[in-house]
């Protein structure tokens, strides 16, 4: 397990979050300003996995919007303020596409695409990763997120305290627990901490009209970033 350095950070994470949260378009002066306030002593680079991407959409919300453009987008908010808080930081896709290498069919680009996506993250020294999906159900009274661990370092105690987290913040009713990844490619083939964060649930129609909304993704980097951040600095 790989020891994380201790940083002064937390009194830092009201202003960046206030801002984050109040100003919808942050301009290059107050990044700047904001990032000159931080100190860039972070040991480990966090990698943002928007799940699926191009031919792979992954599940449909129950309006017809693709899973893999709300990873996206959540991913993108999320990469913006860990690079705020001074973290380098590694995206998987930055756009709507796959990242397979081969294969002639769907089933075999998507295989390519997995084994892509985890030789990304094994490859990056000092890896933490955090990836972004959408649940969906048959049922659609579900709803709320849910965090999963990979077999690696902190993940199971990171999914943890995430959990209960995002419950506070988003899901007071919900008393979902962070699960184990079984049977998930990625999580099982990464060698560092990582977590993937099922946000919450496309099946259900309230959810999904809080999920497509800017305020609730930034609700919800906010909970990811300040959390994972402060596991790091422990
Ligand atoms: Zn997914």
């Amino acid at each position: 397990m790989k020891q994380h350095r201790k940083h002064s950070v937390i009194p830092v994470y009201l202003l960046i979050l206030s801002i984050f949260i109040s100003v919808t378009y942050l301009t290059s002066t107050v990044t700047t300003m904001v990032a000159e306030m931080i100190p860039m002593e972070r040991s480990n680079t966090i990698i943002i996995d928007a799940g699926h991407g191009g031919e792979d959409g992954g599940a449909t919300s129950c309006s017809g919007i693709l899973e893999s453009k709300y990873n996206l987008e959540i991913a993108m908010r999320l990469n913006d303020l860990f690079q705020l808080l001074g973290y380098r930081t590694l995206m998987i896709r930055t756009t709507d596409r796959s990242v397979y290498t081969q294969g002639e069919t769907i089933a075999a680009k998507k295989v390519s695409d997995l084994k892509q996506r985890v030789k990304i993250v094994n490859e990056t020294e000092d890896a933490i990763l955090i990836s972004i999906h959408q649940n969906t159900f048959s049922d659609s009274r579900y709803s709320g997120a849910q965090v999963f661990y990979g077999p690696e370092g902190e993940s199971h105690a990171l999914a943890d305290t995430t959990q209960t987290a995002l419950r506070g913040a988003l899901n007071p009713d919900s008393n979902r627990t962070a699960k184990k990844a079984d049977g998930i490619y990625l999580m099982q083939h990464i060698d560092c901490t990582g977590i993937l964060v099922e946000c919450g649930f496309l099946s259900n129609e309230q959810e999904e009209v809080l999920l497509r909304s800017t305020d609730y993704q930034k609700k919800i980097c906010c909970v990811l970033g300040t959390t994972v951040a402060t596991f790091l600095t422990k």
